[in-house]
């Protein structure tokens, strides 16, 4: 079942990693094969290339419409080198043993705002056509569909004496089928618009990615879409960078969910679906900094959400350390330059920014059903607050109490947010009990401070904000101590009175929300 890699098709839209695997591959002997661009670029690379031109005796033509459409191409991808020997040998027929194929850019084309004809154009057809071949031949034929494979094409290569192996080749046809698949869908969706009576995709999940692994490595996963056109991860561009993993996937989707919250210039910094920082500035390079501030050390290897146009200055300020993946609606020229020279960062586009009112579901599985709900759209504005305290807060904390409010609805319960002057400088996540998440956030609004040197706990002077109400005195307390001067919290606990009789008695003003933002 193993079968030697002699002679080689390679066509690609995307260039990337192409001059180096034709050099290995003729470096072990391989036959190329190619189509005009490719050729080219493998020619100009000083490798031996055969046009297909030469193999079909016809040139290409209609504007490439027409270039591998023809049976000595398709009867080399899909012919079984035993049974179809007699065809083989009547119609000089030479057997392809591996096909290299990336499609044109058609979702890239959508997503860019091209026009119909564009779009059209950009519409694939003797690619797709070559890959299901060779993916059907999977007892002889190879087909790599994405450059991100190409190191293990040449890992398997070296392995077995320049042959591919059955469950290697098995795998390649599976993804590419899921390729070619997806394809169809974009293309499907996208011309959907064309129907009298636009069909919901609302059934059909979209396959978006195959993902290397889930959560973890031994976890098998995907990334669908809902066919819906919401901008954020599923829908965002990516400009640069290897593909999102399922973790990077997911903090995306908090980092700009998190920020399209905000009207002036914000970033959030996301590590494990939790912001470690979050601010507003005049500009967006002044919020990262900000937002950077608040706890540099987790910061490293963190998603970045931007809710404006990424600028140079900015770009230059968050690739000072590792960042994993930058998610803005738009990136300057400038900005994307300054980004091209770090290979591993991800730049996605999302075009806009989702709307956090727009009613949606959510759902989660859980053993043998699925829990729906609406998503949490809730907002608050200033008027819908109410002073439970004997002191009324002052309008900078009235806004620090609105931001943190905010920022609380995208951390995982129990929350408990500081901010002070529109950014966040101690964060509680995730913890049990509520007076726990409250000593954490302190004790990050102290470390913050010795790591910017500062004389006071950057909790000092700030507000703070809990998810849920505090169901003890406690918790309100240990944020008093690190030095809030307002609360904002929902209210409604049994023990609001000894509550509000202790956030009076420390002097500070607190603001009832009525609504909760649990988020598990
Ligand atoms: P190249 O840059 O080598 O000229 O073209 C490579 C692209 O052409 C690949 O994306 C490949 O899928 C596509 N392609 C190969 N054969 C055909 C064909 O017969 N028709 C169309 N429309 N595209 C093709």
């Amino acid at each position: 079942t193993a079968i030697p890699c002699k002679r080689a098709l390679l066509s690609v839209s995307d260039k990337a990693g192409l001059v180096d695997l034709g050099r290995a591959l003729a470096e072990r002997g391989v036959e190329l094969l190619s189509t005009g661009g490719s050729a080219k670029a493998l020619r100009e690379a000083g490798l031996e290339v055969r046009d297909v031109n030469d193999l079909t005796g016809f040139p290409e033509m209609m504007d490439g419409r027409v270039k591998t459409l023809h049976p000595k191409v398709h009867g080399g991808l899909l012919a079984l080198r035993d049974a179809h020997a007699d065809d083989m040998e009547a119609h000089g027929i030479e057997p392809i043993d591996l096909l290299v194929v990336n499609l044109y850019p058609f979702e890239a084309t959508v997503a860019s705002g091209a026009d119909e004809v564009t779009c059209i154009e950009n519409i694939d057809i003797g690619g797709p056509a070559m890959i299901r071949a060779g993916a059907k031949n999977v007892g002889f034929t190879c087909v790599i569909t994405d450059p991100e494979d190409y190191d293990a094409l040449l890992a398997e290569l070296e392995a077995n004496d320049g042959a591919t192996t059955l469950p290697f080749r098995k795998r390649q046809s599976a993804r590419a089928y899921g390729r070619t698949a997806a394809y169809d869908t974009a293309v499907s969706t996208w011309m959907a618009r064309f129907e009298e009576t636009p069909r919901r995709v609302a059934a059909a999940a979209l396959l978006r990615q195959e993902l290397r692994y889930g959560e973890n490595p031994h976890q098998a996963a995907a990334f669908y879409a809902d066919g819906s056109d919401r901008p954020g991860v599923a829908t965002a561009v990516q400009h640069q960078g290897k593909a999102l993993s399922y973790n990077n996937i997911n903090d995306t989707d908090a980092a700009v969910e998190l920020v399209a919250e905000f009207d002036g210039p914000t970033v959030a910094i996301i590590k494990h679906a939790n912001p470690c920082g979050v601010a507003s500035g005049a500009t967006l390079a002044e919020a990262y900094g900000r937002a950077f501030d608040c706890d540099r050390t987790s910061a490293f290897g963190g998603i970045v959400a931007l809710n404006g146009t990424l600028d140079a200055e900015t770009a230059r300020a968050i690739a000072e350390i590792f960042t994993e993946v930058v998610i803005a609606p738009d990136a300057t020229e400038e900005a994307r330059a300054v980004f091209a020279a770090k290979k591993n960062l991800r730049l996605l586009t999302t075009g806009r920014l989702p709307d956090p009112a727009a009613p949606r579901r959510a759902m989660k599985q859980v053993a043998g059903g699925w829990l729906v709900q609406d998503h949490d759209t809730g907002t608050l504005s200033a008027s819908d607050l109410k002073v439970a305290t004997k002191r009324t807060p002052s309008d900078a904390e009235m806004r620090d109490m609105m931001f943190a409010w905010r920022v609380a609805k995208h951390v995982k319960s129990n929350a408990i947010v500081y901010a002070k002057d529109g950014a966040t400088v101690g964060i509680g996540a995730g913890q049990m009990s509520r007076l726990d998440s409250s000593r954490i956030a302190a004790r990050k609004a102290a470390d913050m401070a010795e790591a910017l040197g500062l004389p006071d706990s950057a909790a000092a002077g700030s507000v703070v904000a809990s998810d849920a109400f505090f169901p003890f005195a406690d918790g309100l307390m240990a944020a008093a101590e690190a030095g809030a001067t307002a609360v904002i919290q929902p209210g409604g606990s049994m023990r609001d009175d000894e509550v509000i009789a202790a956030a009076d008695e420390a002097g500070l003003a607190m603001v009832l929300t009525g609504q909760r933002h649990f988020r598990h």
